[in-house]
């Protein structure tokens, strides 16, 4: 059903994709290795102390930036991971001699291990792992502004057990004693492996289910991915990340408090990670870069200074105050960061991806594809009083286009929505081969074989052309082999090719439109239920768009649901009919029927009026296609 990997000619893999994308991630660690053997070798021990620092920074960044990027969502709560890693990490390296002076109550269990830190660190990093999934499993069900204060929350609770565990963190005081293994190579080494575990994540299914559904989450659980599970699996990551950072940041510091990890290092990392850029790796360690460079600056005036015959005077938290106008300046001059979106897609044109061929094998075999068929039954919804829906019933089957028409309001997306599980019905019910749609999971509609394109654009706009549909390949349940060619065969049928490797934010109107259908097509659906797909195309789009669908569902056997107000298109395209006005279904019949129906011509231009006035008379011949028209 499939075709493979080996059917494509070589030029067209995506592997060159990534291999784009890593190139300028290479860049980035080059800059950051550069910045560190300059500093090294220019300030001797001093430079060395601020290298390590700067390493250890963007270890952290990078694992805030890796559950923020993928998901949108800003978190102010790894500073409690960061203080989970330090503290565990510290207890279970520190001497135990001196973990007796300092830690005389410490529970048995905790006390006396003195392990090497190489031991340590993955104990850490499993109890991060634990701490996360247990915070994530709550802080995942939210999204956008509540789950940043949610994380917030995360951080202040995670403060008061800190000053509260007297036994084990010494309270406020100063938590002292612990090895300060934390020198150049480890820090340097650490932060390579971070980006490179972050980039990797950032590529894998998971990071682009991620990032499809931080774009769009009704778009993407319309294709079955669960944004919540995409939130929870990135926070995992992440927190385990930030965990081990925060044991490297430990051992840099060799004694440290719980305010060491409260508002001011969280702030700090925050207005690195907003600095460079959250969407790519590059933008944390770019970002760390500036911000580190700042803070260093501004901190030398905050005891006062001359600079130039002007005298500064005292200025406490002067620090601060910069950080948040970076983060002000960054917002309003360039809301992407400073690296932006250097690192991510293939750039403007990506030449391998022009040579993407047309009309390759088709996904279903018409032959082999079982009679199925969508039926709406009795399906109501009712907004605040106004019936969208009424009482509708209908099928759409397999191997036909079906059309829906109606004037403006008349409630044909709002059934879209309840035969998707978009909306709860108020009543009635969707089947498809006598599954109930209305009763599964949002998220299970797609792997039923029904798939949709939404009336205003619905695409993953931070992704490209490519990933938009490779995401509806991957979320079908196709290994990654398997869905690269899948992608690429549907961009060459929708003639996408040669804007495969640009962000679907930058592709005309058209191509949009297109990109969307091409996703919903990656699924191999049964069904596809388009709403208004020529909306906003010229002519020439709309007859081009028309000639796909129609060759596309004779190719596969597929059904569509083909919704749109353009009649004479519809009229074109579709083997049978169904008319909606103020939420029901006045007719439904053949076009030629449906075309001299009063009802229908009423509903559109009123009372007294012909088919012709109506506009329903077609400006081509109708297409016949072979399939009967029993419905
Ligand atoms: P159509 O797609 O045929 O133009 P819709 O399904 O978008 O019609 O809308 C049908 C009716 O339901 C309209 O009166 C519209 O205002 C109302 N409606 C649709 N969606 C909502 C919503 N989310 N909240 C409130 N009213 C809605
Ligand atoms: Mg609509």
């Amino acid at each position: 059903m499939i075709s493979t990997a080996s059917a494509l000619p070589l030029e067209t893999h995506p592997a060159r994709l990534a291999a784009a994308n890593w190139v300028r991630t290479a860049i980035c660690i080059l800059l950051l290795a550069a910045v560190v053997a300059c500093l090294t070798l220019a300030f001797g021990r001093t430079g060395e102390r601020i290298a390590v620092q700067l390493c250890v920074n963007v270890t952290a960044v990078v694992a805030l930036g890796l559950f923020c990027g993928n998901t949108g969502i800003v978190s102010f709560g790894h500073g409690a991971f960061m203080a989970l890693g330090a503290y565990l990490s510290g207890i279970l390296t520190m001497p135990a001699g001196l973990q007796r002076t300092a830690l005389p109550n410490l529970p048995d269990f905790l006390a006396a291990h003195e392990l090497s830190v190489w031991l340590a660190l993955p104990i850490v990093a499993i109890a991060g792992l634990c701490f996360a999934a247990v915070t994530g499993s709550a802080i995942a069900r939210l999204a956008g502004a509540s789950a940043t204060i949610a994380t917030l929350g995360l951080l202040i609770i995670t403060h008061g057990i800190a000053v509260g565990a007297r036994e084990i963190t010494r309270g406020s005081q100063t938590f002292f004693g612990v090895p300060r293994v934390t020198d150049l190579t480890i820090a340097l080494g650490a932060a390579l492996v971070f980006i490179v575990i972050a980039r990797l994540y950032r590529e894998s299914r998971h990071g682009l289910f991620a990032r499809a559904a931080r774009d769009d989450p009704d778009a993407a659980s319309a294709l079955g991915i669960s944004p919540r599970r995409t939130r929870f699996v990135s926070w995992c990551l992440s927190g385990a990340l930030a965990t081990v950072a925060g044991a490297l940041y430990g051992h840099m510091l060799g004694a440290f408090s719980p305010a060491s990890f409260y508002l001011s290092l969280v702030f700090a990392h925050v207005a690195m990670m907003i600095v460079g850029g959250m969407a790519s790796v590059g933008g944390a360690v770019a970002g760390v870069m500036v911000v580190t460079l700042l803070q260093d600056t501004v901190r030398q005036f905050e005891g006062g200074a001359e600079l130039l015959g002007f005298v500064f005077p005292e200025f406490f938290g002067l620090t601060t105050i910069a950080l948040g106008l970076a983060i002000l300046l960054v917002i309003w001059l360039r809301p992407q960061g400073l690296v932006g979106s250097f690192e991510l897609g293939p750039g403007a044109d990506a030449p391998f991806l022009r040579r993407i061929g047309r009309g390759t094998k088709p996904a279903n075999d018409p032959e082999k594809v079982a009679e199925t068929m969508l039926q709406a039954r009795s399906l109501s919804k009712s907004f605040a009083g106004v019936r969208a829906v009424d009482d509708v019933s209908f099928d759409v089957p397999t191997g036909r286009i079906t059309g829906l028409i109606g004037p403006n309001g008349a409630g044909k997306s709002t059934l879209v929505n309840l035969l998707t599980h978009q909306y709860d019905a108020d009543a009635g019910k969707a089947l498809i081969n006598g599954t109930e749609l209305t009763k599964v999971r949002r998220e299970a509609v797609a792997g039923k074989g029904v798939s949709r394109s939404f009336q205003n654009l619905r695409l993953f706009r931070g992704l490209t052309g490519y990933e938009n549909v490779l995401v509806g390949s991957l979320a079908a349940g196709r290994s990654r082999q398997l869905a690269a060619p899948v992608a690429i065969r549907e961009l060459g049928d929708l003639d996408l090719g040669e804007v495969a490797g640009k962000t679907a934010d930058a592709l005309p109107y058209g191509a949009r439109k297109r990109l969307e259908i091409a996703r919903s097509l990656s699924q191999d659906p049964s069904i596809l239920l388009l709403d208004e797909p020529a909306a906003g195309m010229n002519p020439a789009e709309t007859d081009d768009l028309a000639d796909r669908l129609v060759r596309t569902s004779e190719a596969r056997g597929l059904g569509i649901l083909l919704i749109d107000h353009d009649l004479k298109f519809v009229n074109r395209l579709s083997n049978w009919i169904v008319v909606m006005n103020r939420g029901e279904v006045i007719a439904q019949g053949l076009p030629e029927d449906i075309r001299t129906n009063p009802s229908v011509i009423e509903a559109y231009i009123g009372r007294g009026r012909t088919a012709a006035e109506a506009q329903f008379v077609p400006n081509k011949t109708t297409r016949v296609l072979t399939v009967g028209v029993d419905q």
